[in-house]
């Protein structure tokens, strides 16, 4: 069972606490990327188990009408066991995808899995003609070449400004230089891109930039944040725009929990509170 102060960021652990979740959400306006937890499998049955979870839940969406998609970790369905691996997983969810309309994201992990990720993406996105989208990290060097890589190529981008601790030589180190780029990469996707933007992004900064460039080029775009961060703002944003909220599901809940409370004070403190029922 999850205790109470987690569900704040997780959608329980199966796929009926997710659609649960799904459901509220849309009733908000806001729609949901559903990730069912886990990475890093070194053994092919657990990336291959993972992979058809999301396939039966794709089943489980058709027909409910309700506003979702999914989002996978590419270490989740077999890259740490073999690039073919992650493919044929990856493939696998991608047809059931087609069968039934939805929208598949690739979340992007650390930098030794980009190119593989980026490949495969690139690869399945053009067979498909859209209905995919990747995530690309504004703390990574390479970043820049591969916004304009993805200009002309259907489906989506989700920019972010990267959550894992890069080496010096592959990323940039400090905020300030971060949010820098991450600005400079929004500027140029609102120019040249058609749409298929989403800005992954809790930064009002970011946002109100985001929203700035939408009404000098009318270029659409999308903003997504996670569950049980600044929801009310979410909801919002949603009256006038696209909005998603990225909610993990699963068993696998406790580490990310851990990582959402430490990344800020205020969430330490809350769960302080909540664990001392004050
Ligand atoms: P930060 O730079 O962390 O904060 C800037 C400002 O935003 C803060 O000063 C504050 O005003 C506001 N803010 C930020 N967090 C909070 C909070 N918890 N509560 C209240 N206000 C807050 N990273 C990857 O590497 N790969 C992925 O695939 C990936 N997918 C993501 C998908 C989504 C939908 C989102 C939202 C993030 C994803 N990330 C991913 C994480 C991302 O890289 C950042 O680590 C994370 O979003 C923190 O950066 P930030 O832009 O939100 O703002």
């Amino acid at each position: 069972m999850i205790p109470p102060i987690a569900r704040r960021f997780v959608a329980g652990e199966t796929p009926a606490t997710a659609l649960e979740h799904v459901r509220e959400c849309n009733d908000r306006g806001v729609g949901v990327l559903l990730n069912l937890l886990g990475e890093h499998y070194e053994d092919p049955t657990e990336a291959d188990d993972d992979a058809r979870a999301y396939a039966a839940l794709l089943d489980d969406l058709a027909g409910t009408g309700l506003d979702a998609c999914i989002t996978v970790k590419p270490t989740q369905i077999g890259l740490d066991v073999s690039e073919a691996r992650f493919r044929d997983n990856l493939r696998g969810i991608v047809d059931r995808a087609d069968e039934h309309d939805r929208f598949v994201w690739l979340d992007m992990e650390d930098h030794t899995t980009t190119d593989a990720t980026l490949d495969a993406f690139e690869e399945f996105v053009e067979a498909r003609g859209g209905g995919m989208g990747v995530c690309l990290q504004a703390n990574l060097k390479r970043t820049r070449d591969d916004i304009e890589r993805f200009a002309d190529v259907p489906g989506k981008i989700r920019l972010v400004k990267g959550a894992y601790d890069e080496p010096p030589a592959t990323a940039y180190k400090s905020k300030e230089r971060v949010n820098e780029v991450y600005e400079d990469y929004l500027e140029y996707m609102f120019e040249a891109y058609d749409g298929g933007i989403a800005v992954g992004s809790h930064d009002p900064v970011m946002i109100d930039r985001a929203r700035e460039l939408h009404d000098a080029h009318g270029t659409p775009f999308e903003i997504q944040m996670l569950m049980g961060v600044r929801e009310d703002v979410q909801i919002d944003l949603a009256r006038e725009y696209e909005v998603y909220q990225y909610a993990p599901y699963g068993g696998k809940w406790l580490s990310y929990f851990y990582r959402r409370m430490m990344e800020r004070k205020e969430n330490a403190g809350f769960a302080l509170r909540a664990i001392l029922g004050r």
